[in-house]
């Protein structure tokens, strides 16, 4: 329980920044507030926590330190990767990407299509998957850059991008991977796969939001995002969030240090959950991969309701939980994962997705499996669609 009253299983939104992490920012606000790029040795002294920083970074993701290159969050991230290595190869006209990214790779991908590039998207399958066949046929020899995500934020579905990386650079094409999800709750290795751009965003792995990376191995052509100063060996211009970057280092160190013991921890109260809903709940679904995803994340479809007024129920209950990306909640409009992969009509409007972090607890889960059950069958209760013969087959639930 996060705060002593809420049971948050929203963390793929945004989660909690660890304690440690805002014990190890807080000098960067009173006594450390040099700018690292000053001259004078009271900004010589912050520049090297940043250095620090970084190279806890880098060790996350076995990446040089160099290769690191910090930014303001994860959209900035991907729309770098993506438009800097564009923009370095002005003669190739195609990219690559999935029709299930995040918003943030989806966007740039409609606006470089407005601007005269040819855009590939490709399909998934009913659990989320990518085909590698598909991917391998649809580059060409102007195709410049491949983009998939490590992890879908929805479904938590993972990618094959070790795989789909190799058949990039087999092809001399190269591969961005947004691993805003994947960071810190599943291992990533940048020296055995050959990803050239990687992208990580802090709030999802308990540091502040505001603050991002960019990883971008060395000889990778790219172009800064951001124009003005000398900032991050010319990459990414404007003065350094010093006490975001030291936030992120130390919450990197963190998750290296935690990783597979928290993942398991975390997949077991995600199973339990997830169990117990499919158990006591008819007409219930999991919407992508159950068996290679996020150890955190579970979607679920409920028959019949719309995901918004369970969210709102269970929100009463002091559950917070997500219908999809926090980002196109808000919108009536069905997540556009979902519906790539063609998740029944009937279950599509009705998915709420609980996502866990290393905060959460057995409590956590009891309390939502004491409480969801009463929701779903008050508003399946006054639903039209809820008729005898589906009130028969509940009875008879599991079947
Ligand atoms: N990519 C994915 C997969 C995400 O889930 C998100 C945020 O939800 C982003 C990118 C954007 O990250 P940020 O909020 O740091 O801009």
């Amino acid at each position: 329980m996060i705060q002593g009253s809420v049971v948050y299983l929203d963390n793929n939104a945004t989660c909690a920044v660890a304690p440690e992490v805002l014990d190890a920012m807080q000098p960067f606000f009173t006594t450390l507030y040099g700018n690292p790029s000053s001259m004078h040795t009271f900004g010589g002294q912050v520049h090297s926590y940043v250095e620090e920083a970084r190279k806890k970074v880098a060790a996350l993701l076995n990446a040089e330190h160099e290769e690191i290159v910090f930014t303001s969050c994860g959209t900035e991230s991907n729309n770098h990767a993506i438009r800097g290595v564009l923009q370095a190869l002005p003669q190739k006209k195609h990219f690559i990407t999935t029709k299930v990214e995040h918003p943030a790779v989806l966007a740039v991908a409609d606006y470089l299509e407005k601007n005269g590039y040819m855009i590939t998207r490709l399909k998934v399958d009913n659990l989320g998957n990518i085909d590698l066949n598909e991917l391998s046929s649809a580059i060409t020899s102007d195709t410049a850059l491949v983009s998939i995500m490590a992890a879908n934020n929805e479904s938590g579905t993972l990618f094959p991008i070790d795989e789909a990386s190799k058949i990039c650079r087999e092809k001399g094409v190269f591969f961005h991977t947004d691993a805003v999800q994947a960071a810190g709750k599943i291992p990533l290795d940048v020296k055995k796969m050959p990803i050239d751009l990687l992208s990580i965003s802090g709030h999802k792995l308990h540091a502040p939001k505001g603050i991002g990376v960019l990883f971008i191995r060395k000889g990778t052509p790219t172009r800064p995002f951001l124009l003005g100063g000398h900032q991050e060996r010319n990459r990414r211009a404007g003065t350094e969030n010093v006490p975001y970057i030291v936030g992120l280092g130390k919450a990197c160190e963190l998750a290296l240090s935690h990783i597979s013991e928290e993942s398991e921890k975390i997949r077991l109260l995600r199973d339990k959950l997830e169990q117990g809903i499919l158990k006591a709940i008819p007409f219930t679904r999991i919407n992508g991969n159950p068996r290679w995803r996020l150890p955190n994340t579970t979607n679920i479809g409920f028959e019949l309701i719309e995901g918004e007024s369970i969210l709102l129920h269970l929100d009463k209950a002091r559950i917070a939980a997500s219908s999809g990306s926090a980002c196109t909640s808000g919108s009536l409009e069905p997540s556009h994962v979902l519906m790539a992969m063609n998740v029944p009509f009937s279950y599509i409007h009705g998915s709420v997705r609980f996502s866990f972090s290393r905060y959460n607890t057995e409590e956590d889960v009891n309390h939502v499996l004491a409480t969801l059950p009463g929701i779903v069958e008050k508003l399946r209760e006054i639903s039209p669609f809820y008729t005898k013969e589906y009130k028969e087959k509940a009875r008879n639930w599991p079947l």
